[in-house]
């Protein structure tokens, strides 16, 4: 794990503990299940609908969703319904996205060793809210430490009655299930992961239906990231207009940033949202190592299209990071520096999807490989500039729309991206017949193009 200092005024990392997270009475000691014996014992799923509605909150997986909208759409049961309604809650779950696999990220996992109980008390929130009776964290597998430590968590909300039936006196009962998934990037698609967790093949489905209505089992269904769902407690401890005063701009909340590649203190923070890159890379991460300048970096992980350096008091946010051309995605940002090959590092992340694609539709499966083959070529001093155009036609090929769900136009994000900041490395490639920059030559670049 990278480098991480806890801020206490930031809620959802205040009382991260790697080294040793807190069991269930330090959490409750400190202030934890306060915001859910609040919306279980005291208020109606509809209140809680609303508060969460209220708070503006939006999906932190990547999509930026709101989620009071998302989970607006899930049926709710009414005594007149009978017990076999498709709204009843036995019917319906709530399923955390802890499938953290993009290159890049790792946001997610400090909330999951750090502070395990945060995400327990943020389930049956959840759950409560929309009406449901089971819910499942699925969770990478090879998160070794993260199993063991929210299995010991769900554990003792259990014995301390907050899993199980009659919750806190309340009359609502929730079964928490932890599910380690396989292994695909690919289960990170919420449709792909409802069939992982059916025991089918992890291929995402066709939408409409959305989960919301026919999902796991056929039956309405939230799945959420962990980073959004632990924003639960606080706001129901606090309220919403406490969660939309954290951030100085339209996105409320907080958001925990990150940086890779070679910075001075690569790490993660927690952070008011629409801090800009320039405050997260320069002011947290203490910018690039000695010697090094920046040429570009990719703002939200592995799928987000290139910035640069005209780009660094752009605002983290989602629609100011829209707005310069790229998505605030995970808000972990990797950071190309000028002795690094752009070629080569978008090739690197190219086989990565090319691997990762589960091979359901034609311009991903047979698309991701064919872009990796002409990047090796080209990398390796064998392109030619009809190569290049090739690369333009695949990016369009797999843009949205012309794919069955958004990991092929995600791959493509970086490439067309550096095909417009980076198209005289390209060039160089294949005029010198080689790596400028592998080849010992390293050069300081400008970077061309605008937004
Ligand atoms: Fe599968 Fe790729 Fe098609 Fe998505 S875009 S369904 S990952 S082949």
């Amino acid at each position: 794990m990278s480098s991480f200092v806890n801020d206490p005024s930031m809620p959802l990392t205040a009382l991260v503990n790697i080294a040793e997270p807190l069991d269930i009475r330090g959490y409750i000691a400190a202030g934890g299940y306060v915001g859910a014996k609040k919306a279980v014992c005291e208020m109606s799923p509809q209140q809680c609908l609303e508060v969460v509605q209220d708070s503006g909150l939006k999906g932190r997986g990547g999509a930026g969703f709101p989620t009071g909208m998302k989970w607006s759409f899930v049926p709710m049961f009414s005594a007149d319904d009978g017990p076999n309604n498709s709204a009843a809650p036995d019917n319906k779950y709530l399923v955390c996205n802890a499938d953290e696999m993009e290159p890049g990220t790792f946001k997610d996992r400090l909330l999951l060793e750090g502070i395990p109980h945060q995400l327990v008390e943020s389930m049956i929130i959840g759950a409560y809210t929309i009406g449901a009776n089971k819910a499942y964290i699925f969770l990478r597998g090879e998160y070794f430490l993260a199993a063991q430590r929210l299995q010991a968590a769900i554990d003792q909300a259990y014995q301390a009655n907050w899993l199980g039936s009659n919750i806190q006196g309340s009359g609502y009962q929730l079964d928490l299930y932890l599910h380690t998934s396989a292994g695909r990037y690919i289960c990170g698609e919420e449709t792909a992961l409802i069939n992982a967790l059916e025991g089918k093949r992890a291929n995402p489905r066709a939408k409409p239906p959305f989960p919301q209505v026919s999902g796991l089992f056929g039956k309405p269904t939230i799945v959420n990231n962990v980073e959004t769902l632990s924003n639960l407690p606080h706001i129901f401890k606090h309220g919403g207009e406490w969660f939309k005063a954290l951030s100085p701009n339209s996105d409320p909340g907080t958001k925990i940033y990150g940086a890779s590649g070679r910075v001075k203190t690569p790490g993660l923070w927690e952070m008011p949202m629409g801090k800009t890159i320039r405050e997260v890379l320069y002011g947290k991460a203490g910018g690039l190592q000695d010697g090094l300048k920046l040429r570009g970096l990719l703002p939200g992980g592995a799928s987000t299209d290139f910035l640069t350096e005209q780009h660094l008091d752009v605002p983290m946010d989602y629609d100011n990071i829209a707005k310069a051309g790229s998505r605030l995605g995970t808000a972990g940002i990797i950071v190309l520096d000028d002795h690094n090959c752009p070629v080569g590092m978008v090739l690197n992340l190219l086989q990565f999807f090319a691997q990762e694609s589960c091979g359901y539709c034609t311009p991903c499966r047979d698309g991701t490989p064919w872009v990796v083959e002409i990047l090796t070529r080209i990398e390796h001093g064998q392109g030619t500039l009809a190569d290049i155009d090739s690369l333009h036609q695949l990016c369009d090929f797999m843009w949205i729309g012309k794919t069955h769900c958004a990991l092929a136009p995600g791959a493509v994000e970086p490439l067309r991206s550096s095909l417009k900041y980076f198209h005289d490395d390209y060039i160089e490639h294949i005029e010198q017949g080689c790596c400028p920059i592998h080849q010992g030559s390293a050069k300081t670049k400008q970077v061309q193009g605008g937004n």
